[in-house]
C-alpha cells in the first residue's frame, strides 16, 4: 500500500524522520546562506568597500554548519544555525541601518525556522535576543552611542515599540500555527501506522500459517521467481522440495487435535533450523512442509532432501512416549522441470507421490513418467465413481478348506471389477487407488452388504454353517463408523454375526490404535470374528494379536508358496502354527497350490488351507452350483 507521505510531501513542514530533519535543515542551511550572501553583495554596492569579511565568515560558518550537520547532530546544528543567522542578522544590521535596516527582515524568518525545528525552547529565547536586539539599537542610536546612517535617531523608541509588538504577535501565530500543523501530521503519522500495522495484520493472515508462523505457499509463489532469478545469477539451480509427514491423521484422532499440533509445531521449529538464506522454508497445505533450496547440483539437493527427512524422524517425546515421525518428499527443479510455481509445485507432488509409494523415509525427484502415472491414476478415479455407479463390482469366492476332512470351513469373499461388463480388474491394480481416494469406503460397504448376503443364500440353499470371510481396509476404520455398517449389512441379510469373519492386515495396527481397537471391540462383542491376513510379512507383534481379539491366523502365502523348496520358509510356516496353537488361534495357510504343500501343513497341525489346489476364486453364481447345488 503507498504511504500517504508518499503521496504528498510534507517533508518541509515536519521532520518525520532524521534523513528528512537532515534534509530540512540542509535546506534551511541553502537559504540562509543564500539570502545573507545575497545581502552581504547588495550592501556592497552601497558602501565604500566590498564587505569580503562578512561574506567569507557566513561561508565558512554555513560550511562548518553544514558538515556537522548528522542524524545525531540535527537538534544542535539547528540551534547553532539559527543563533548564527540572527546574530549575523543583527551584526549586518548593527553595521548600516540598525532598526530601520533590511537584515531585520530575517528575524521573522529564523523564528519560523526556529518554530518549526525546536519549538518553544529555540523559539523564546530567539524572541528575547531579537526584542534586546530592537531595544539595544533604540538605546544606541538615541544615547548617540552609535549613528545610524539612514534617519534621525529621535523615534528609535517608538520603532523599538513597534518592531517589538510585530514580533511577538508574529512569533506567537507562528507557534499556532505550527502547533496546529504538527498535531495535524501526528494525526497523520498515527493513521498511516495504524494502516501499516492493519496491513501487517492482513499479511500475517494472508501470508502466514496461523499455527506453525511460517510463511505460506501463496508468500512461496511470490517469492520463487526471485529466488529462481538469483540463482540464475549465481549459476545454481532451484530445489522445489514437498515434504509430508506420514501417518499425521492418526496422531490427529489418537492424541488429539491440540497434541497434534504442538508436534506440528514442534516439528516445524526443527525444520526451521535448516532454513537459512540459501534454505527457504514455507508451509504447505495439511501435513506439508516446502522447502526452495538454492543449490550449486543435484548432489547438493540429495543431501539437503535426506536432512530434512533425518530432522524429522529423530524421536521425540510426547506424552512420556517417544515418537518417531517418517515422511517422504518430492523434488522438483527449476529450471529443468519449470520455473513457474504451478510446473514445481505439481511435478515435485508427482514426486511425492511416487516416493510415498516406494516407503517411508524416502525422496525422488521428478521424472516425466510419474506425472504419465498419476494421470492414469486420475483417470482411474474417474473410472471406479462410474464403476460404483453402474455397479461394475462383483464378489468372487474362495473356500477355506478344513485339511483334516478337506471339507469347505468357509469362504473367503475377494472383489473383482468387471469393467465395461468386458474386463475383470486385479483388486491388486484398484484397490490401492480406491483407499488413496477414499472410494474403498463406499465400494468395501458394497463388498460387506454382498457378501452376508450371499452367504445368508448359501445357508438357504444347504451350504448351512459356512462362513464368510469379508476384507478390510485400514481406510474403512478412519470415520470410526465401520461397526454400524457392519451391523446393517448383517441385519439387512439377515445373517447371523458368527457367520461373518473380518480380515484385517498388521498395516492396521499403525494407525491409530484406540481408534481401531474400540471398532474391532464392538465387532467381536458382537460375536464377529476378527482374521490377521498376511500374517508375517508385516509387524507379527504378537501383543497386537490379543489386543484386537484376533481368532484368526493366516499364514501369508509368500510363505506357504516356497515352504517346499525352501526350509527356511518351511520353519516360519511352522512357527506360526505352533505359536497359534499356543495362542489358542485359529490357522489358515493360504497360497495352498499342490497336494505335497496340502500334506505337509496338514502334518504340522495346520487348521484350514485355501489355495488353488482346491479352487480358484468363483463369481457366485459358479460357487453355488459347485458347492452348494451337489450338497457339497
Ligand atoms: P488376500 O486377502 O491375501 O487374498 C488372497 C489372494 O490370493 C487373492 O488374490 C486370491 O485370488 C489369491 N490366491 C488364492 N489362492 C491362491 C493360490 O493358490 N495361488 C496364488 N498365486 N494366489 C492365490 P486377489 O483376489 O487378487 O486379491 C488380492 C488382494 O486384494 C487380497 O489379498 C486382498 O488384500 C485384496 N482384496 C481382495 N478383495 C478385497 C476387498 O473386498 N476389500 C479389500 N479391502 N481388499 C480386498
Ligand atoms: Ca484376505
Ligand atoms: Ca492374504
Amino acid at each position: 500500500m503507498k504511504s500517504i507521505f508518499e503521496e504528498r510531501n510534507y517533508s518541509f513542514l515536519v521532520f518525520l524522520d532524521a534523513e528528512n530533519r537532515v534534509r530540512q535543515i540542509k535546506l534551511v542551511l541553502y537559504i540562509f546562506t543564500a539570502i545573507l550572501t545575497l545581502l552581504v553583495i547588495n550592501n556592497s554596492f552601497y558602501s565604500e568597500h566590498f564587505l569580503f569579511p562578512e561574506l567569507t565568515f557566513i561561508l565558512v560558518v554555513n560550511s562548518i554548519f553544514y558538515f556537522l550537520i548528522t542524524y545525531d547532530t540535527t537538534n544542535v546544528v539547528a540551534g547553532m544555525l539559527l543563533w548564527t543567522e540572527t546574530i549575523l542578522a543583527s551584526y549586518i544590521a548593527w553595521q548600516s541601518d540598525g532598526l530601520y535596516d533590511t537584515a531585520m527582515l530575517a528575524f521573522p524568518c529564523v523564528l519560523l525556522f526556529a518554530s518549526m525545528f525546536g519549538g518553544k525552547v529555540l523559539l523564546i529565547p530567539l524572541v528575547l535576543y531579537m526584542l534586546s536586539v530592537f531595544y539595544f539599537f533604540a538605546y544606541a542610536g538615541s544615547s548617540g552611542f552609535m549613528e545610524f546612517q539612514l534617519i534621525s535617531n529621535t523615534s528609535l523608541w517608538q520603532k523599538a515599540n513597534n518592531l517589538s509588538i510585530i514580533l511577538i504577535v508574529y512569533g506567537a501565530g507562528i507557534v499556532l500555527v505550527t502547533t496546529y500543523i504538527r498535531k495535524l501530521i501526528a494525526r497523520l503519522i498515527k493513521k498511516e501506522k495504524m494502516s501499516q500495522s492493519i496491513q501487517q495484520e492482513a499479511d500475517k493472515l494472508t501470508l502466514y500459517d496461523q499455527l506453525t508462523e511460517l510463511p505460506n505457499e501463496l508468500l512461496c509463489k511470490k517469492k520463487l521467481s526471485a529466488y529462481i532469478n538469483d540463482s540464475k545469477m549465481h549459476d545454481e539451480i532451484v530445489g522445489f522440495i514437498t515434504l509430508e509427514l506420514c501417518g499425521f491423521k492418526w496422531i490427529h484422532s489418537s492424541l488429539g487435535h491440540s497434541t497434534a499440533d504442538k508436534i506440528l509445531c514442534y516439528l516445524s521449529g526443527r525444520l526451521q533450523k535448516l532454513a537459512n538464506e540459501k534454505n527457504h522454508l514455507f508451509k504447505g497445505a495439511g501435513y506439508e512442509f516446502i522447502f526452495i533450496t538454492q543449490s550449486g547440483d543435484y548432489e547438493e539437493i540429495s543431501n539437503f532432501a535426506h536432512q530434512i527427512i533425518q530432522a524429522i524422524y529423530r524421536p521425540f517425546p510426547v506424552e512420556s512416549y517417544d515418537i518417531e515421525m517418517s515422511s517422504s518428499a518430492g523434488v522438483s527443479i527449476a529450471p529443468f522441470d519449470g520455473e513457474a510455481y504451478e510446473a514445481l509445485r505439481q511435478k515435485s507432488h508427482a514426486a511425492l507421490t511416487h516416493s510415498r509409494e516406494s516407503g517411508e523415509n524416502l525422496f525422488k525427484y521428478y521424472e516425466v513418467e510419474m506425472e504419465e502415472a498419476i494421470k492414469k491414476r486420475v483417470k482411474m478415479v474417474q473410472e471406479l465413481k462410474r464403476a460404483i455407479m453402474l455397479g461394475e463390482f462383483e464378489l468372487y469366492y474362495q473356500p477355506k478348506i478344513d485339511l483334516s476332512d478337506e471339507s469347505i470351513a468357509g469362504v473367503e469373499a475377494l472383489l473383482r471389477w468387471n469393467k465395461n461388463k468386458s474386463q475383470i480388474i486385479s483388486p491388486l491394480d484398484f484397490i490401492p487407488v480406491a483407499e488413496d481416494s477414499g472410494l474403498i469406503s463406499e465400494i468395501g460397504q458394497w463388498a460387506l452388504e454382498k457378501a452376508c448376503e450371499d452367504c445368508k443364500e448359501w445357508h438357504n440353499l444347504g451350504l448351512s454353517n459356512i462362513s464368510v470371510a469379508v476384507n478390510l481396509s485400514p481406510v474403512q476404520f478412519r470415520h470410526g463408523n465401520l461397526p454400524s455398517i457392519v451391523f446393517r449389512a448383517l441385519k439387512k441379510s439377515e445373517l447371523d454375526a458368527c457367520f461373518l469373519e473380518l480380515e484385517i492386515t498388521e498395516s492396521i495396527f499403525i494407525e491409530d490404535e484406540s481408534h481401531i481397537k474400540d471398532q474391532i471391540q464392538q465387532l467381536s462383542s458382537q460375536g464377529i470374528s476378527i482374521a490377521i491376513d498376511d500374517f508375517g510379512t508385516g509387524y507379527s507383534n504378537l501383543n497386537y494379536l490379543t489386543k484386537f481379539n484376533a481368532s484368526t491366523l493366516k499364514i501369508d502365502m509368500s510363505f506357504v508358496r516356497d515352504m517346499m523348496s525352501s526350509k527356511q520358509q518351511e520353519h516360519i510356516v511352522m512357527a506360526i502354527i505352533k505359536m497359534s496353537d499356543v495362542m489358542e488361534l485359529e490357522n489358515v495357510a493360504e497360497g495352498v497350490e499342490d497336494i505335497n504343500t496340502f500334506k505337509k501343513l496338514r502334518e504340522a497341525g495346520c487348521q484350514y488351507g485355501q489355495g488353488y489346489y482346491w479352487s480358484k476364486p468363483l463369481p457366485n453364481k459358479e460357487f453355488v452350483k459347485k458347492y452348494c447345488q451337489s450338497g457339497d
